[in-house]
């Protein structure tokens, strides 16, 4: 039987990842979740787990209320860093949102844990520390992301030196086709107002900037060992054709699906195995016609400033993303309007000096240089 541990179990991908470990016997041997302690002390008591961590530390208490006293429970930072430090563990699935969720993958990498990946700023900020350390390891890293999980199974059975290139889909988002102009005055709620896929509020507004296909570019580079110039990006408005790979002889493969995390959760968890999914079957016929275009790169600067960040290369991807961070709480709390987020993105890649990634404090501080630098223009709005 697998044993596996999860960090930000109450989230949208830890919820349904929960699921699939019910629906395959595949054990829990820790949770981790940022602030919701009912749902992880009933996470808890459910799967009997015996070791929780809450990111939050003041809500220690409460939840070791809610657990009982014969479940240990972990806070913060070291507390991530002690559940991806177990022993015995197949997999761990890292889906905490935002940078936090880079030093527990290199702590897992370092004690051999393989890893199932939902959190795109490991790699966005430290792709070659945690590449790095997962060869060194010989640790496998399973993309959870279903773009990445659809390349990455376009790839089995094929020779990875024979690939040409990747073609990475975006949905794009709920403000496809509009200009500038239409999104000047655009609010919090039409920007959550995800078309296809329901997710958390970080990441879907990231989609609506389409900042979050900018940081699944960079995860690609490093995930597929890719230069930029072989990845295409195309809008395909369904979110049916996942993402495909095209080989020397120009044959292009690609993973369709309905849209639902179901399916590359359960493939990063049970890979290489293919088994009933509790999802709902791809009815082509049902959808008639698949559309394709490419992205608008003026109107969605965020995405073209993560591109130009990471063939700067550096800590520049962690730039933009430490900047995209606070950007769009600022935006989610009312502080900012929507196109300022991928002006914040811009300056911060422009102006903010980037260097050579030697080990993960480089990372760490150009993450906290790019948030304070943001902050600071961020005030001087208001004022
Ligand atoms: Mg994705």
């Amino acid at each position: 039987m697998k044993r596996i541990t999860i960090l930000g179990s109450t989230g949208s991908i830890g919820t349904q990842a929960i699921e699939i470990c019910d629906k395959h016997g595949i054990r829990i041997a820790a949770l981790a979740a940022y602030s919701n302690t009912e749902l992880l002390a009933k996470q808890a008591k459910q799967h009997n787990v015996k070791t929780v961590c809450i990111y939050c530390e003041q809500k220690r208490d409460e939840l070791q209320t809610l657990v009982g006293s014969d479940v240990r429970v972990l806070t913060g930072m070291e507390g991530l860093k002690e559940i991806a430090a177990m022993q015995d563990v197949d997999i761990m699935l890292n889906s905490v949102v935002g940078m936090v969720g880079l030093v527990p993958t290199l702590t897992a990498i370092e004690h051999g844990t393989d890893i199932a990946l939902a959190n795109k700023e490991t790699l966005v900020a430290g792709g070659k520390l945690v590449i790095n350390s997962a060869k060194k390891n010989g640790v496998n890293i399973y993309p959870v992301d279903s773009e990445h999980s659809a390349i990455f199974q376009c790839l089995q059975g094929n020779k990875r030196e024979q690939l040409k290139g990747i073609i990475l889909t975006a949905s794009g988002g709920p403000f496809y086709k509009k200009t500038k102009k239409d999104l000047e005055n655009v609010g919090v709620e039409q920007a959550l107002a995800h078309p296809n896929w329901s997710m958390g509020r970080i990441i879907t507004i990231d989609s609506a900037t389409l900042m979050n296909k900018g940081l699944e570019f960079i995860e690609a580079i490093w995930l597929f060992d890719l230069r930029p110039d072989q990845i295409e990006i195309v809008v395909q408005r369904e979110s049916v054709v996942h993402s495909a790979v095209e080989y020397m002889d120009n044959s292009v493969i690609a993973q369709m699906g309905v849209p639902d995390m179901k399916i590359p959760i359960q493939y990063a968890l049970l890979y290489p195995e293919r088994v009933d999914c509790p999802t709902k079957h791809l009815s082509l016929a049902d959808y008639g016609t698949l559309s394709f275009d490419r992205p608008d790169y003026d109107t969605f600067d965020c995405l073209s400033a993560c591109i130009k960040a990471i063939t700067i290369g550096g800590t520049k991807p962690a730039i933009v993303n430490g900047a995209n961070e606070v950007a769009v709480a600022a935006f989610l709390e009312g502080k900012i309007k929507f196109l300022a987020i991928g002006e914040l993105v811009t300056k911060a890649l422009e102006n903010v000096k980037e260097k050579d990634i030697t080990c993960v404090e480089d990372v760490l501080d150009a993450d906290k240089e790019a948030r304070e630098y943001v902050r600071k223009l961020i005030d001087e709005r208001d004022n």
